[in-house]
């Protein structure tokens, strides 16, 4: 396991973490901004709740147009390699090749559709794909992490397209 260069290879996909499926970050800077712990009663007013940039916000203090946050996927996804199965970290351009929408889309949706994740999660178990890996360059980092995918299977439609069908959705509505 020496050498920082990606590897490339083919896998299919044993499971998909569906709990925590994305993150926050600004949607000025990209810094990521702290998770909101209490999922008590305050879910009904919006945006003013939300965790604020504090750099934008300082530095917009003038500007009205405050920072929002956005939000990015960030999966742990099973991969079964010809000779192992292991945990690797897919962030959000990986990721939407495989939702085939953003991670606030995928959000919206999963609001008014219960199970939505874990179903997406199902839907795209045992897809094979071509990965790369990149090794973590933070030697915290326990997974290695998928800097590209492409799925294999020819008729390989992306897991919100699927889901739209299931529960009935039209695009556009
Ligand atoms: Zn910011």
């Amino acid at each position: 396991m020496e050498g920082d260069e990606p590897t490339t290879l083919m896998c299919t996909v044993v499971a998909i973490d569906h709990t925590n499926f994305c993150y926050r970050v600004c949607s000025i800077c990209d810094r990521t901004l702290p998770e909101i712990t209490n999922t008590s009663t305050n879910t009904s007013s919006s945006s003013s709740s939300l965790p604020l940039c504090k750099y934008c916000n300082f530095n917009n203090a003038i500007n009205p147009s405050r920072s929002t946050s956005k939000r990015l996927f960030r999966i742990l996804m099973s991969i079964a390699s010809d000779t192992k199965v292991f945990v690797v970290i897919m962030f959000d351009r990986a990721a939407r090749v495989l939702f085939g929408c953003s991670a606030d889309e995928f959000f919206d949706f999963a609001k008014l559709h219960p199970f939505t994740a874990e179903t997406a999660a199902k839907v795209l178990e045992g897809e094979m794909l071509r990965v790369t890996l990149s090794k973590p360059k933070n030697g915290n980092a326990q997974h290695q992490r998928v800097v590209a995918v492409v799925p294999l299977r020819s008729g390989f439609r992306p897991a919100i397209e699927t889901l739209r069908e299931l529960y009935g959705v039209t695009v556009g509505s």
